[in-house]
């Protein structure tokens, strides 16, 4: 069963109590309903149904307030962290006022509820934190977990960590880079731990190891010094009928610290008889199975993060997608950045401190009635994939890529061409980022002329082409998501 019906605040509620493929559904638009309630007494059917239909990672109830079964309180685990009440009745009021709370406050933030399908985890990161921002859970608080990959993690990431979202290195690249910014605050320090190099899970055994053999079978044995004669051996040869005897002057012991101490233990291996007094500290990962020295594990600090008011507005504006770009790929920079770069170098040429040509690689979506389409993250990701070594930006719904081709053996032929080669194959690249009826174009501008023309070429970057020189259209049988960025 799945309706819409009004509730006494007259507030339209999306009623269900099965699993249903919401998102790819044409009945249930976003804006025909304001709140989801799940009708469900089962915990697992209704982690099942909130696997999809969420208020973070479903686009049609992006941020919208979420209720499921009164039975289910106490039930749920971490999919606690994303439903705002259990209720059987839709129209209790502290279900209305709840509502009316989230909603208000989505509006005052400007939280816009229509979201896009979330194709990489940076969308996922920035879709998580508006909802905490939207729920006004800007404390972002490790708790222990014995059953999660790294030991100490943030409840509502583990939960979509779990669910495929994102991996725990792009999870650490995101933290640092939002703190950075100034988008987080670390508010408290809780621990440093330290994880498998391979896979970054913090489950690791340590293991005391002969530094001859690598063999961890060894046994641990006190020292025992005899002042009389300075005899110096281990605790085994001093045995003798249950009694501790001198193996070197055969003297009785008798009271430690007074003829005799214990200055040490040593170590003696199993397997090949080497006698040690530091065994070699050796871990293995129980997730990946890999062995690694203890000082090849990775340090990482578990920080207690704060959401700052900076970090409220830049997140919740909906250019954020793009400035993180900045943080995660070396290549990509700010348009206002990029066109000064672009006119110091056609300045450069112009002068004769640069050798070679000046070109501006240019992709673009165009939709069916051959209107270009907004700027997709993922495009931008391939792009600065694709042009490792180029500056790449994006602005008036194209993605720029500078380059000067300074390969000056014989003429820059070669060099134009190569270009013109990479621009083909990265549309080619992004063919799954289509939609039925878009295709996906390029061309590149040359900077021809003298000082004076520079105006016009800068000028000519915000228009498209009416005639590319590649396009390739959507594809039904592509893959979901563009392999490079799976
Ligand atoms: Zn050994
Ligand atoms: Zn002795
Ligand atoms: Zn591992």
């Amino acid at each position: 069963m799945i309706t819409i019906q009004n509730n006494d605040g007259d507030r339209r509620v999306l009623l269900l109590d099965s699993p249903f493929a919401l998102d790819e559904s044409p009945d249930f638009p976003e804006y025909l309903f304001d709140v989801v309630f799940i009708a469900n007494s089962s915990a697992e059917e209704t982690k099942t149904i909130l696997s999809s239909i969420n208020p973070v990672t479903s686009s049609k109830c992006c941020y919208k307030p979420l209720f499921v079964a009164s039975a289910l309180k106490g039930k749920m685990g971490n999919y606690d962290e994303i439903i705002d009440g259990y209720a059987d009745d839709w129209n209790a009021m502290e279900v209305l006022t709840e509502i009316e709370n989230i909603i208000d406050y989505n509006n005052k933030i400007g939280l816009t509820t229509q979201e896009d399908p979330i194709l990489s985890s940076n969308q996922f990161f920035i879709r998580l934190t508006r909802y905490l921002i939207s729920r006004k859970k800007t404390i972002l608080e490790p708790q222990l977990d014995v059953s999660a990959s790294t030991g100490y993690v943030i409840p509502v990431f583990d939960l979509f960590y779990r669910l495929g979202f994102y991996e725990l290195s792009e999870y650490f690249v995101f933290m640092q880079s939002m703190t950075e910014k100034g988008l987080f605050r670390t508010s408290k320090f809780v621990n440093k731990v330290y994880l498998c190099p391979t896979c970054l899970h913090s489950h690791i055994l340590n293991i005391h190891s002969c530094p001859k053999c690598g063999q961890s079978s060894i046994k641990m044995e006190e020292v025992i010094h005899h002042f009389r004669c300075a005899n110096v051996s281990p605790e085994h040869t001093y045995n003798f009928g249950g009694q501790l005897r001198c193996p070197k002057c055969h003297k009785i012991l008798r009271h430690i610290g007074v003829d005799y101490d214990r200055p040490t233990t040593i170590h003696t291996c199993n397997t090949c008889g080497n006698t040690f007094i530091e065994p070699k500290m050796k871990t293995i990962c129980t997730s990946c199975h890999e062995t690694h020295d203890a000082d090849q594990l990775i340090p990482q600090d578990i920080n207690i993060y704060e959401i700052t008011s900076e970090g409220k507005q830049s997140i919740i504006s909906p250019n954020i997608g793009f400035t993180i770009y900045t943080e995660f790929y070396d290549n990509y920079i700010e348009y206002n950045r990029f066109v000064n770069r672009i006119r110091l170098l056609a300045e450069q040429k112009f002068t004769g401190n640069i050798k070679g040509d000046l070109l501006v690689g240019k992709i673009w979506i165009l939709n069916e009635d051959g209107e270009t389409m907004p700027i997709r993250s993922e495009g931008i990701e391939l792009t600065c994939l694709y042009f490792p070594t180029n500056k790449v930006s994006a602005a008036n719904n194209i993605t720029y890529i500078g380059s000067v081709i300074r390969n000056y053996t014989g003429d820059t032929e070669e060099g134009i061409i190569n270009f013109q080669i990479m621009l083909a194959e990265t549309i080619r690249a992004a063919v799954p980022i289509l939609n039925p009826g878009e295709k996906i174009c390029c061309t590149y501008m040359k900077l021809h002329g003298n000082q004076s023309t520079i105006d016009d070429f800068i000028k000519e970057m915000d228009f498209v082409s009416p005639t590319p020189d590649d396009s390739v259209a959507y594809d039904p049988n592509a893959p979901k998501k563009p392999k490079e960025l799976q």
